[in-house]
């Protein structure tokens, strides 16, 4: 039996669970293996401002604590469970998470796992995972952990259906959904599997769930590829749209727009225009997940001579995290990797860009959260 059907069964437990989700316990008791030497791993505790100890850099991990990208559910076949994600999440000192489902789903009949794998095989929005997601959420949210769903549903070239998905969420677990996205503007990963770019006519028609998501605070994660190897910039016109139209919206742009058809760029070339964007859109944010990111720009000497200033100067409009995907290939091995890989770049920065993106106040200020990161030790 696949986890879609078994939320139908819990609703009780669900409503039931509806107030743990986004509270925290005060002492959680942390799952993290000891290390000898190691100083004690950080619990919310440390994340609640007043009398908090300093965070030492030179003791302490170099990774984030805030996955603000991670996809709970795959694109199609087995996932992994969300108690064993959870326990991936404990392990590694991550205590903040966005959970993602997956913008567009592969059919339930599809014997496939990756779509790169199945070119031709449709993929399609569902509100399949989010319900999934929001089921186990409200009863498989260990204290010590907090946790923002996601609504990885809409499909952004068919506006009117947004809302109308919105109200089935709510209807179930109202204000339990406090994000939106990821979802895809322009994918070419996808374009193989039928979804190509959004139709720039089509943008005009978010008027009303955006304003909803205005009401809500609720801040939206964009996939948009910023271009190619032979046209880096060219779909570029088409987020500047959307920010150029929803400038009241906070709009997250994931990966910075960068890709695997995008891995050649100027690295100062890409910086100046994040700048340029940062400063054009003032509630525009940036995700630096993907570990294509670090394997293509941020480890390379140009790369870090242009992306470590660039994060440092615009962290609070910074978010980390890993788009590790779910499905049932992966284990823990992976998930520390990808964190590991997406967090490498952090160590780099400044002791207040740390703080920021590492340690979660961008992310916190982002969500309306009553936590505050501690300090660094010596800043
Ligand atoms: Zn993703």
């Amino acid at each position: 039996m696949s986890n879609d059907t078994k939320w139908i069964c819990g609703v009780g437990a669900v409503i039931a669970g509806l107030a743990s989700v986004h509270v925290a316990a005060q002492t959680g008791a942390s799952a993290q293996p000891a290390t000898a030497g190691a100083p004690p791993a950080l619990t919310l505790d440390a994340f609640r401002g007043d009398g908090a100890a300093c965070y030492d850099r030179s003791t302490q991990p170099q990774t984030t604590v805030v996955d603000s990208h991670l996809h709970f559910r795959p694109f199609g076949g087995p996932a992994v469970p969300f108690e064993e994600i959870v326990q991936y999440l404990e392990a590694t000192g991550v205590l903040f998470a966005n959970v993602y489902g997956i913008g567009q789903m592969l059919p339930a009949s599809s014997p496939c796992t990756y779509y790169l794998d199945c070119p031709g095989t449709p993929l399609a929005p569902t509100l399949r995972n989010d319900f999934v997601n929001a089921a186990n959420a409200v009863v498989k949210t260990p204290e010590g952990l907090h946790l923002t769903l996601a609504m990885t549903f809409p499909d952004l070239a068919d506006p009117d259906s947004i809302l109308e998905g919105m109200e089935l969420l709510d209807a179930e677990y109202p204000g339990l959904f406090r994000w939106m996205g990821e979802v895809n503007l322009v994918k070419q990963a996808v374009f193989a599997n039928g979804r190509g770019p959004v139709p720039a006519e089509a943008i005009g028609g978010w008027a009303g769930f955006m304003a909803v998501l205005r009401e809500r605070g609720i801040a939206i994660a964009i996939h948009s590829d910023l271009g190619n190897e032979e046209e880096p910039t060219l779909y570029l016109p088409l987020m500047e749209q959307v920010l150029d139209a929803y400038p009241d919206n906070p709009i997250v742009w994931v990966h910075m727009g960068l890709s695997r058809e995008l891995t050649t760029m100027d690295p100062a070339r890409h910086a100046a225009l994040m700048t340029s964007m940062l400063e054009r859109h003032p509630n525009l944010m940036l995700d630096i997940t993907w570990r294509v990111l670090d394997d293509a720009y941020f480890s390379t000497p140009e790369g870090r001579a242009a992306y470590v200033p660039f994060l440092n100067a615009h962290s609070e409009r910074i978010l980390p995290g890993t788009d590790f995907l779910a499905s049932r290939d992966k284990d823990f091995d992976v998930y520390r990797e990808e964190l590991e890989v997406n967090s490498r770049i952090l160590g780099h920065l400044d002791d207040e860009a740390f703080r920021n993106i590492a340690l979660g106040e961008s992310y916190f200020r982002l969500l309306g959260l009553d936590y505050e990161a501690p300090r660094v030790c010596g800043e």
